[in-house]
């Protein structure tokens, strides 16, 4: 019997033992192609040495020493890559070990930004519905992914949810891609009004959507209209960057393909590949002067902040994606879109192919035409993601609440060494998955 608490309690799962390149092995010698990277984790594949090597050396010279008492070179040098590769949209960096707690250090330190400027009347967040920031219950608090948030509704703060930005489903008849962008951004400023524009600390949102849409890119001109409201109204914007961020939309930050400077962004997933867990909030220079000139003292930490064998793992992570990486995963993302499209654009089940760079995403539908999705009892994700492993790929399907019902996509997200050959494989794979399940 196994002891370790598995999330899924009545499930069993196969023991990983190797990880080659694009490729995981099983102990029984099963080889699955790794197309979502885990959950778009491994951006370098498996068994890169010189990541391996920096661990290491790290390991030996210094694996830990506590923040409130030292700062640390590895995490100096990947604050200093970090901030060139924003072209110093941020100044400083927070490093933490994971997602949510990148996005619990933003919540927090965007609360303390105004109580810093005396503006205590600021207590809300307002987020978009089918979002995802993480489990820790601040993070939950702030998502919109509805299953995931009931159970725990009472011991959360509220947040004030808004539509996303979600074309397929979205855009009217008649209405522009632009229009329908603008329209559902306007929505921020309705919601300000609503609740008052004073008790609002931020927008949170995603650049490119991941889990609970299925890797749902922004119109053109939405997050300029998002970024003006918040102008406006004097709100900061968070950017959550945890899964599309560092290179997988094929920029190392995702926002910067919208045009715009978020004040605070979150990254985690991507920046130690899955060699060590490690997440950054990376705030702007106001946030944190007004920090600096106020109580002199960010209230928050844990145990493993700037943890020196992570950075130093993050830091070859770093040096990679800003030296070809991420444009690799640019092209190589067009070609994976061009080869779903070719493969599954005519499937009378797939209702949609979009992405960017090496985050692809499919919107499984009942009926094409009508885009209705399958009823949720089908759990069609859950039957693509075991068929598909069986198959040997691992994908990442889930289901996203669409107009009151459940609807289904798969996320793919695979390593950015991906070849053109390992594309053929993920299609042939999916499209024996898809006739097995659909
Ligand atoms: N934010 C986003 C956008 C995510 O996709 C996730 C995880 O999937 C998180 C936050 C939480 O990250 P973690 O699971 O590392 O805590």
């Amino acid at each position: 019997m196994s002891h370790v608490f598995h999330r899924h309690t009545k499930h069993s799962y196969p023991t990983a033992m190797r990880g080659e390149g694009v490729y995981l092995f099983d102990d029984k010698g099963k080889k699955y192609l790794d197309g979502s990277g885990g959950a778009a984790v491994s951006c370098l594949g498996h068994g890169d040495p010189d990541v391996i090597e920096a661990i290491k050396a790290q390991a030996e010279s210094l694996a830990y020493a506590h923040t409130s008492f030292f700062t640390s070179e590895p995490a100096e040098q990947l604050a200093d890559k970090l901030v060139a590769a924003s072209d110093g949209d941020f100044e400083r960096v927070y490093f933490v070990s994971g997602g949510s707690e990148a996005v619990e250090a933003a919540l927090k330190l965007a609360r303390q930004y105004f109580l810093e400027k005396g503006e205590s009347t600021r207590r809300r967040f307002i987020a978009r519905r089918q979002s995802y920031h993480g489990n820790t219950l601040g993070a939950l608090a702030t998502g919109g992914n509805q299953w995931r948030k009931e159970p725990f509704a009472p011991l959360m703060v509220e947040t004030s949810l808004i539509s996303p930005c979600y074309a397929y489903r979205g855009q009217q008849d008649g209405e522009s891609a632009f229009e329908y962008g603008q329209r559902v951004a306007n929505e921020l400023e309705e919601e300000l009004l609503r609740v008052g524009p004073e008790t609002v600390i931020a927008f949170v949102a995603e650049p490119v959507v991941g889990a609970t849409l299925g890797a749902v890119p922004p119109v053109e001109g939405y997050f300029k209209r998002i970024r003006e409201i918040c102008d406006t109204y004097g709100i900061l914007l968070i950017l959550d960057e945890v899964m599309c961020g560092m290179g997988r939309t094929g920029s190392v930050f995702a926002y910067k393909q919208e045009g715009i400077r978020p004040d605070i962004v979150t990254i985690a997933k991507g920046l130690g590949a899955g060699y060590q867990p490690i997440g950054a909030m990376l705030c702007s220079a106001e946030i944190y002067a007004a920090i600096e000139a106020g109580t002199g003292f960010f209230q928050h930490g844990h145990t493993y902040v700037g943890h020196p064998t992570a950075c130093a793992a993050a830091n070859v992570v770093v040096d990679k994606l800003t030296t070809g990486l991420a444009a690799r995963s640019a092209d190589m993302g067009q070609k994976l879109n061009a080869a779903l499209k070719a493969s599954f654009g005519q499937h009378p089940n797939i209702g949609d192919i979009r992405g960017r760079g090496l985050f692809q995403g499919l919107e499984i539908v009942e009926d094409r035409d009508t885009k209705s999705p399958f009823a949720p009892e089908l759990a069609i994700n859950a039957k693509i993601k075991k068929a598909a492993f069986a198959n040997g790929l691992g994908c990442y399907p889930m289901g996203g609440t669409v107009d009151g019902r459940i609807g289904d996509h798969v996320l793919l997200a695979p390593p950015f060494i991906l070849t053109d050959e390992h594309i053929t494989e993920i299609t042939d794979k999916l499209g024996a998955t898809f006739a097995e399940v659909l």
